[in-house]
């Protein structure tokens, strides 16, 4: 298990980088609001709404531009879908209906937790099995849903990989019928602020917002342009500099779509002889992913996609990474870090994508 040890990471740094990684997108958010603050007499003054709140795990924020009420309403309803599909999706309240199927081995699928499902199933295809949601069984072998950190014998490590596989997973589409194999257990945390996140797009939709931003952890999506005619800037954590106070390895400029990136430091855990594990699980191994990437950020209208494949692509590598981009550049792009501090992003960011090390375009 030595080797899994990040060579690069320096743990006092990580607790640094989790607080910079909240307070980087929400200030260059914020910077990029206070622009908005405009009138027009037609229809009164542009008013902003801002709610932040915990969930799945993580501290959300969620912010919108609009006449009238429209703002307030739209982030009020973004909160509420947040809790329902956090209800829903999680994998330890249980209530939910994950948490029944693990428990069950079987249920009926319909509506939000039916469609997050095949969209994983798809995206497992896509990323050829790096990207899987039963990968539950190892997830909790290494303690991270309940914060137990532990490293698993070699036993019972090789006992929860045997589990993963979605291709196992039986979904009937039309019924929305599902059966896990014995064991089997499915865990949506690398899907489910995607899905959220544009779910909430839909609601600024419906409410006739001007423009708004959520900020769900990793995730950040970003509503039609700012009201000053700008696309939103949104900085991409740096997680091996992460002291020097400008702890970004680039700035992306955006309008409707979602940046999400992937970082073992989001949660990880050092065991007594100070070996680093981190969260994003190879499903060919059962370990942390030791790819050669140390961080990867998806950038797509598809914030559902977006967030899957920040997590598949992470486990996949730059090289296989390419490969997926190519069959797939309408999609999405991707900036990825690879550990010795090289920047690579894929074209159609070319012309967004400010970088703050040596950077090499992918076509
Ligand atoms: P993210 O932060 O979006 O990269 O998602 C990471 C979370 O997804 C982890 O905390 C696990 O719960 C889960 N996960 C880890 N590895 C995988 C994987 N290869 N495929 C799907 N989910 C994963
Ligand atoms: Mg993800």
């Amino acid at each position: 298990m030595k080797n899994f040890k990040m060579k690069n990471f320096k743990i006092n740094n990580l607790l640094v980088l989790m607080l910079a990684v909240i307070f980087l997108v929400l200030s260059m958010c914020g910077c990029a609001m206070k622009t908005s603050e405009t009138g027009q007499l037609s229809k009164g003054t542009l008013k902003e709404a801002t709610r932040d709140i915990y969930a799945m795990d993580t501290y959300m924020s969620v912010t919108a531009y609009g006449y009238g009420d429209s703002a307030k309403e739209a982030v009020d309803e973004a909160i509420a879908e947040i809790r329902r599909l956090d209800l829903l999706f999680s994998a330890v309240s249980e209530n939910s209906i994950v948490y029944k199927l693990n428990q069950n081995g079987e249920a009926v699928l319909e509506g939000d937790s039916l469609e997050i499902v095949k969209k994983s199933m798809d995206i497992f295809e896509m990323t050829g099995g790096a990207f899987d949601i039963s990968i539950y069984p190892v997830v909790c072998e290494w303690g991270f849903p309940d914060r137990n950190y532990k490293v698993p014998t070699i036993d019972g490590l090789a006992e929860a990989l045997s589990k993963v596989g979605s291709d196992r997973i039986k979904l009937n589409e039309k019924n929305g019928k599902i059966t896990l194999e014995e064991g089997q257990q499915i865990d949506l945390g690398a899907i489910a602020k995607g899905y959220t996140s544009d779910h909430i797009m839909d609601i600024f939709d419906t409410h006739n917002v001007t423009s708004g931003v959520v900020y769900l952890g990793g995730n950040v999506e970003c509503y039609k342009m700012k009201a000053d005619g700008e696309k939103w800037r949104v900085g991409i954590q740096d997680p091996l500099n992460p002291g020097d106070g400008a702890s970004y390895l680039g700035v992306v400029n955006v309008n409707d779509e979602a940046v999400v990136t992937s970082g073992p430091y989001e949660r990880f855990f050092v065991d007594d002889i100070g070996n680093f594990y981190h969260h994003i699980i190879n499903p060919m191994t059962g370990c942390p992913s030791q790819s050669g990437l140390v961080s990867v950020t998806i950038v797509s209208p598809d914030g559902t996609l977006a967030d899957a494949l920040s997590t598949a692509v992470y486990v996949m590598g730059k090289e296989a990474a390419e490969v997926l981009w190519n069959e797939h550049k309408k999609e999405f792009d991707m900036i990825l870090m690879t550990e010795d501090n090289k920047l690579y992003i894929t074209e159609g960011l070319a012309d967004c994508f400010e970088a703050k090390y040596e950077c090499t375009v992918l076509k």
